[in-house]
Order: C-alpha cells, then structure tokens, then sequence
C-alpha cells in the first residue's frame, strides 16, 4: 500500500502517497497512541462521514489524545482526499496518532497529535463470502474489560488481537474470527459486529464491552423500521445452537451473511438477505 500514485492528506496538507511517512521514533509505532476510522464513500459520498468524523475526536479523547481539528475540518478534508484521488467508491482512513518529538517514553504529552487521511478502492471485505455466508473461527482471545481499555474507542490498541485472531482464523481457511468477551459472552468480530436471527426475532450483543458500530446502529434501526423485535443482551456462546440466521455489520464488511462460526452453522435467510440489500440501497441513497 505504500507505492502508488495518489495523494493522501497530512496535517492539512496534501501529499504525494509514497512520500506520507513517519519517523521511525514516531510514539505510535512503540505504544500503540493511535485512533483510526474506516468509512466508505458511495458514487462520492461518505456514508455517516459526520459521525466518523466525531467518533474519531471521541476515541482521541479517550485515550487521552486531543486531535487538534474539528469534526468540520475532518469531514471537510476526507471529501478533499476523494477528490485529488478521483475516487468515488472507495474506503476512506482517517488516522491520528502521537508523532515523533520530545519525549520517546511512555508519556508523550510533548508530542504532536497528527492526522493522515487516504482512501483507496476497496471491494468486498470478505470477498467471496460476502453473499455465501462467511465462515468464522472462534478467538482463543477475549475482547478485554471496558476498566481494562478503553473498549468504546476505535484505538489501535485494541486490534492488536484482531489480527493474531485473524491470522489465526486465515490458517483454517476461515475469513475472521468471533471474539467472546472477558465474561464469555459473544462479542463481536475482528472489524465487525454480530446480529443472529431466531423466531423472527433479531439477538446482538450490548455494546457494553465492543465497539458500538455505527453500522450496528443504522442497521438496529431498519429493523425496528420494519417492526421487527431486536434484543440487545448479553448472548451465551452455547446459545448460538438455536439460531438461525447470523450476519456481520460494519462499515467496511457493510452487512455480511454468516454460514458458520465454528461449530454452529447457520443458513442465508431471507431476513439476512433483506436487510443486506436494504443497506446497500441505503448507503447508495
Ligand atoms: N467492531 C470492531 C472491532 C470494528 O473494528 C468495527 C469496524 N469499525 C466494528 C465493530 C463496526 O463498526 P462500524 O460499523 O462503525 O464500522
């Protein structure tokens, strides 16, 4: 991803995509002081960019990192990178982190609090399985306790075991991983949350230890739209046996149908299906 044409956006400025670069001192790289977003960007427009914007200063803020520009000027500057890439579908990845500086110890307060924004095409995020059902392995991992880290912000922290429960996954020709939580209760994905469909019903667990996604709420809301029933609860992995149907949400895996997750597999229904196509007519809207 780092040699190509393009322009990516960095601290205001726009820069040439090969020459988008830190210093290896720089405070994120050795402590993890990074808070990112992923949207996507439909026939030019980003879907929920006000609230990614927000959520971006949110995580900043939670992980004790004031980003120094506004939700205005984010927003503002990831319709610039669309632009000066000429992109109108595409993935849009607004990073900010401490930069290299003063101190190269755990406290970083001296240092800079920078912001890089580039977007690039991105298909389906989990490519074949979009529509098939995707197959998913269950994490040794555990999504840590809100009084551990905290959980609510999209921090890069918290993906360290994302992606060791996503290698993992790869290795059993699985396309991600199902996390339980530090209580063992169902979780969410490596870069998603999880819906399971019973009796009509719709199941999803509390966002009180996850990352509640926006996705996750645009998608709560077209179902109560439709009048169908949504519990927000905390799910038992053995309950997983009883449901039916089961899909990912998220802004880069939109809505994805699950067939299996681990041993419990689950079917394509049509609930699953009209609830992908009601999103995708949506974010096109
Ligand atoms: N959980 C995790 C761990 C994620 O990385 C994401 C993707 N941001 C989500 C859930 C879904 O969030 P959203 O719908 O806001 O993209």
């Amino acid at each position: 991803y780092d040699d190509r044409d393009g322009k990516i956006w960095v601290d205001g400025t726009l820069v040439e995509w090969r020459d988008a670069n830190v210093h290896i001192l720089t405070h994120a790289m050795h402590y993890a002081s990074s808070v990112f977003e992923g949207e996507r960007a439909y026939n030019g427009k980003i879907f929920l960019t006000e609230e990614h914007s927000k959520r971006l200063l949110r995580s900043g803020e939670m992980i004790d990192m004031p980003i120094p520009w506004t939700a205005e000027q984010i927003t503002a500057a990831k319709d610039e990178v669309l632009k000066a890439n000429g992109l109108e579908n595409a993935y849009v990845r607004a990073v900010a982190f401490r930069g290299a500086g003063e101190d190269m110890g755990v406290s970083s307060s001296r240092n800079p609090v920078r912001l890089f924004i580039a977007a690039w095409e991105w298909g389906s995020y989990y490519g074949d399985a979009k529509m098939k059902g995707a197959k998913l392995d269950i994490s040794k991992w555990k999504r840590p306790s809100p009084e551990t880290i905290p959980t609510s912000a999209k921090a890069a922290g918290l993906y360290m075991i994302c992606t060791m429960s996503k290698h993992a996954a790869e290795e059993k020709g699985c396309s991600d991983a199902l996390f339980y939580d530090y209580r063992g209760y169902v979780a969410e994905a490596t870069g998603a949350n999880v819906f399971f469909v019973k009796d009509g019903e719709v199941h999803t667990p509390i966002p009180d230890a996850i990352l509640n996604g926006l996705t996750r709420q645009t998608v709560i809301r077209m179902l109560k739209e439709r009048g169908i029933t949504v519990h927000e609860r905390h799910i038992m992995p053995e309950e997983m046996e009883g449901f039916e149907q089961c899909w990912l949400t998220g802004s880069a895996a939109e809505v994805t149908p699950v067939g299996q997750i681990g041993d419990y597999t689950f079917e394509v229904g049509q609930l699953t299906r009209d609830i992908a196509e009601a999103y995708e007519a949506l974010v096109r809207a």
